[in-house]
């Protein structure tokens, strides 16, 4: 079980992602309803905590961008590649906390058997504009079922049915088309998409920049103090710039860190750079430089110009500690499938 970090505990996780698409167009608003809803009719006093998917930031509009944003400097979210795994983690962490999600979760059943039966995840329900939560129906689903659901979410993405379009998703994709949302990204966070036996860009359509092998690719944790804020994929090659920026390949501190902390960190601060699956870290020549901190708890500042390995045991320290950087002990997710929510061949056989 991965450390909480100092945030108090939640006693309400919200899978974010299925909360702002509620009604299919993103809106961050009704996340904001469902936290007064939820205060309102079932406990004045809740704490919430939200999980969302990378992607889910270039959905959103400016104002929707900068409430996400406000909710992770407070330590109530976090971004990762795959919100899934994540909520149901917390949620096993903090076993009195209920769930706010759409997602019946029965692609992870056999992970989290706590789901069968369960209880404590509930679904917003719009009804003249007013929001109420509905527990959603967890009866246990019956083996078969479970692996049928896990296949399907592992194996079959839309349109992956061929050899070759399998063979696509061992590896990472890029998109080069201008003015798409995935142009910005070292790696899409999306599945990818098939057309015409060619790997396509989900966002726009045009063919995709192949990268490295999955498997090489390392994750990225990003934290405040002691509680995470960002994971992120660093892909075979791929090149992370930390610091006071936005563009193409770099993680921009303003997002996460209030003014006068953002300024302590330099606008080119810090370059991670994954190298056959190895995280070289090197100091840009910051104003305030970047600490390593051992295993042990030493440290010793990085030297400019000078990369280095980042072990899985170390991290590092920026703005005297305000933010932290470390390596993920966790693979990078197999996938961010849409499950297919048909009926499994056996129970459709079953009613013919
Ligand atoms: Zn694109």
């Amino acid at each position: 079980m991965q450390s909480w970090g100092t945030a108090p505990p939640p006693s309400v996780i919200i899978d974010l992602s299925p909360i702002v698409l509620l009604r299919g167009e993103p809106r961050w608003d009704w996340v904001e309803s469902a936290v007064k809803a939820w205060r309102d009719q079932h406990d004045p006093r809740a704490r919430f905590y939200g999980v969302a998917d990378n992607s889910l930031w270039y959905k959103l509009d400016e104002s929707g961008k900068r409430k996400l944003s406000e909710w992770k400097r407070k330590r109530m979210a976090r971004s990762v590649s795959w919100a899934d795994p994540e909520v149901l983690e917390l949620a096993t962490q903090f076993e009195s906390a209920a769930v706010i999600t759409t997602d019946l979760f029965r692609d992870h059943r056999r992970e989290f058997p706590w789901l069968q039966g369960t209880d404590r995840i509930w679904k917003p329900v719009l009804a003249d504009d007013s929001m109420r939560f509905k527990q959603l129906d967890y009866t246990a689903i019956a083996p078969e079922e479970v692996s049928w659901r896990i296949e399907e979410a592992d194996l079959t993405p839309k349109g992956f049915k061929s050899p070759e379009a399998r063979d696509a998703l061992r590896y990472e994709w890029r998109c080069a088309s201008s003015g798409c949302v995935w142009a910005g990204k070292a790696v899409i966070e999306e599945d990818p998409a098939f057309r015409e036996g060619q790997v396509v860009c989900p966002g726009c359509s045009t063919p995709a920049v192949k990268l490295g092998p999955r498997e090489s690719t390392k994750e990225i944790v990003l934290l405040l103090g002691e509680d995470e804020v960002d994971r992120l994929p660093l892909a075979e090659r791929a090149v992370l710039t930390v610091g006071r920026g936005r563009d193409v390949g770099r993680y921009d501190v303003r997002e996460v860190l209030d003014d006068p902390t953002a300024n302590k960190v330099s606008r080119d601060h810090l370059r991670l750079t994954n190298t056959g699956g190895r995280i070289f870290v090197e100091e840009l020549g910051s104003k305030n430089g970047t600490r390593i901190v051992r295993a042990n708890g030493a440290s010793a500042p990085l030297q400019v110009g000078v990369q280095q390995v980042l072990a899985h045991a170390e991290h590092l320290s920026l703005a005297g500690g305000s933010l932290n950087i470390r390596l993920s002990g966790k693979k990078r997710p197999r996938g961010t499938y849409e499950p297919d929510l048909a009926t499994p061949p056996f129970l459709r056989a079953e009613r013919n």
